[in-house]
This record gives structure tokens, sequence and C-alpha cells, in this order.
């Protein structure tokens, strides 16, 4: 069976580490997956190193960066305009479709959905919406949810990453394209995210052996809480000094201001030896392994939450926001969940967990067994598998 995976771009998200995992452990006796993405990046190396064929649909920066459209300016002629590229690029990925003999579309991004939905109904091939992203309009436009709910309401299965994503697409679709959104989580590779991993040249890199290292992995995103994050550092260091504070994630679709913006903060705070900003980092694995606590503080639900199947596969205890995909993944046994936007509370549960090594122990322990029973990419890869044979 060939299948197309679609991307509008070619960052490297969640999303798009979900997508190449499952890539990676897709049985390639049975599908045959081709990828296009909307632009060059590390999406599509990290595409080629697997050996998969990653073609480029070459769309104009404005449609995969945080860039405005110059012609936004008149709201006509950039509706016109939209709509050109939207009807030239759905006759594009039709012609890849009939020309790669392809049998399925499956769309991993939200605009790339709106052009592969469409297309694939015109070639008369089947799709799937991978959907990871909440539609509300926390996170998008009213015209745009429309504009949405529109284009992608030919669908055949729309597979969401957690219940929160499910519902909000079942208000948004309507309630009669209930059997039609599947909840399936991501998997995380449970080899290469275990517990007991050393890598002492790093921590010693990092921090002093005296000091208990407190990590937010997730790219520069003003939602995702890494704010609150040095904010409640500076409390809890006040409490404990033999803390370090590890911000790992890049600006990710243009987030430059942003990281600046943290920056200042850090420093203004006087909090340069103690919350380190390492930018986006390839080796997650690592950083987490060298970790004593992982913290999840976005105060938006998150659609899914990787950092935190990978901070339980590698058996390291959890604080997070209580709200979206990280409140469905973590259980009492597993983690601690905040109120979200909290410094205060957070730096609290910080410090007392510190402070209960028995505890630490015990959420270690049933994070793993967890991320083993729940969040294995062996088996949910399979699921994906059996859905991609049915539709
Ligand atoms: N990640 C990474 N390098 C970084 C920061 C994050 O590879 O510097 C990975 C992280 O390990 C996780 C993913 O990016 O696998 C983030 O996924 P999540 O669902 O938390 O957030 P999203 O990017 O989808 O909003």
């Amino acid at each position: 069976m060939n299948i197309l995976f679609l991307s509008h771009h070619a960052e490297l998200g969640g999303g798009e580490i979900s997508l190449l995992e499952f890539i990676k452990a897709l049985d390639k006796n049975k599908f045959n997956p081709v990828a296009y993405t909307g632009c060059e990046g590390p999406l599509r190396e990290r595409l080629g190193k697997l050996g998969i064929q990653a073609g480029i649909l070459n769309l104009p920066e404005y449609f995969w960066s945080l860039k405005r459209d110059p012609s936004r300016k008149n709201p006509i002629s950039s509706f016109v305009k939209t709509a050109l590229i939207f009807n030239k690029l759905i006759a594009k990925i039709k012609y890849i479709i009939t020309q790669d003999k392809i049998d399925i579309v499956c769309t991993n991004t939200i605009k790339s959905t709106c052009i592969g939905i469409p297309a694939a109904r015109k070639a008369g091939v089947k799709s799937v919406w991978w959907l990871r992203d909440c539609l509300t309009e926390e996170f998008y436009g009213r015209f745009f949810l429309w504009f949405i709910k529109r284009m992608t309401r030919g669908a055949d299965l729309v597979i969401c990453t957690s219940e929160t994503v499910r519902r909000d697409y079942l208000n948004l679709a309507g309630k009669d394209k209930t059997s039609k959104g599947k909840l399936v989580s991501n998997g995380v590779d449970l080899e290469e995210f275990r517990p007991n991993r050393r890598n002492e040249a790093l921590r010693d890199r990092l921090a002093k052996r005296e000091e208990r290292i407190i990590s937010l992995i997730g790219r520069l995103e003003p939602w995702k809480g890494q704010e609150i994050f040095i904010k409640a550092a500076e409390i809890a260091l006040a409490k404990n000094p033999n803390l370090k504070f590890l911000i790992v994630g890049g600006p990710l679709f243009g987030r430059e201001e942003y990281e600046d913006k943290l920056k200042s903060l850090i420093e203004e705070l006087g909090l340069k030896e103690k919350v380190l900003l390492l930018g986006h980092r390839s080796d997650i694995s690592d950083l987490m392994a060298v970790s004593d606590i992982i913290v999840h503080a976005s105060y938006l639900p998150e659609p899914f939450g990787r950092d935190i199947i990978e901070a339980m596969a590698c058996g390291k205890p959890l604080i997070s926001t209580n709200i979206g995909g990280p409140r469905e993944i973590i259980t009492p046994e597993t983690g601690i969940l905040v109120e979200p936007n909290r410094p205060d509370i957070l730096a609290d549960e910080i410090i007392k967990l510190i402070n209960d090594p028995a505890k630490m122990e015990s959420l270690c322990k049933n994070g793993r067994k967890r991320a083993e029973d729940m969040f294995d990419i062996k088996k949910a890869t399979k699921r994906i598998e059996e859905i991609l044979l049915q539709v």
C-alpha cells in the first residue's frame, strides 16, 4: 500500500518527531511511505536518513512560517491570492497521487490537511487526517477554524492523538463525525528512552555535582510556559540554591523574539548561572537521563505532549500543568499535576519532590511501567497500521 504523508512545513516539532518514529517502525513489507513537505528543512533531512523518498511542495514562506503574507494588508486580494494558491496546490497533490499511485493520503499538519483531503477526493483515493492540534479559538482565529471545517469534511478518518484533540475536533466538525475520530496516542521508542542511562560527561558540563537538574523540554513558544518556568526557578532557588534549571528547545516557526525575551528575563532576575537556555537539541534522551525532574508548564491545553511520554519512558518524575494531553497521560502514580500559570505552586512542588526521594522513586518506576503499557511505539504503530488497512 502506497501512503503519501504530507506536512506543510519541515520543522521538527513533536508532530513531526511522532511521524518519523511511526515511519521508522512501520512494516515496510506492507506499506510504502512517500512524503512531501512544504519547504526544505530538518524533517526532510530526517526522512531522507530513514530512506524515505521526500519531495518538496515549494510553498511560499508565509505559508509555513509565522511571517505575514505581505498582501494581507488588503483582505480581498489576500483572500483571492490564498484561494488561488490552494487550488494550485490541490491540483499539484492530485498529480502526485496519480503519478506515485498513492492509495491513501495521510496529512500531518492542519494546512496540509486543507490541501490533502480535497486532493485525495478529487483523485478518488482515501484520506486520513492525523490530527495533532486542538482546534479551538485559543489557538486559531474564527475564520480559519471555519475554513478548516470546510476543507477537511471529506476526510475518511481522523486519528486524534488525545481525547482533548478528539473532543475539540468533534466540537468543530459536528457530533455526526464521531465514528470518524479515532483516538490513538503517540508512541515512544522504549529502547532509546530508557531508565538508568548515564552520561556523566554531559551532566558535569551542565551542572555541579551537588546540583539537582530540573528540565523543561519543548520548542520555545509563549504558551509552553518557559517564562513561568523561569519565574518558578527564581522562587525555588531562594529555598534551595542547589538546583539547576534547563530550558531545552529552539525558536521553531520564527519564535526568535520570544527567545530574546527569555534571555532578558533570565538576565533581569540574575539567573544566568542557574537557568540555561540550551537551544534546540537532538540528544533529548541524554538530557532526560541527566535530569532529576522534568517539568511541563504549558498554560494552554497541550494537544498531546511527547516530552511527557519520553520522560515516563526514561523513568523520570514529572510535574505538569493539569490541562490537555498531559492531564490524560499523567496519573497520580506517575506525576504531579499543578495549576497553569502559577510559578509559586510549581516552585513549591519542585522543592517538595526534591525533598521526598521515596516519592521520586515511585514516580520513576510507575512512569516507566505506564510508558511500556500505553505508549510503546511498536504497539502504537500496529494500531495505526490496522486502521490504515481498514480505512
Ligand atoms: N525536542 C527535541 N529537541 C529540543 C526540544 C524538543 O527534539 O530541543 C523534542 C521533544 O523531545 C519532543 C518534541 O520535540 O519529542 C516536542 O513534542 P511536544 O509534543 O512536547 O510538543 P510540540 O512540538 O508538538 O508542540
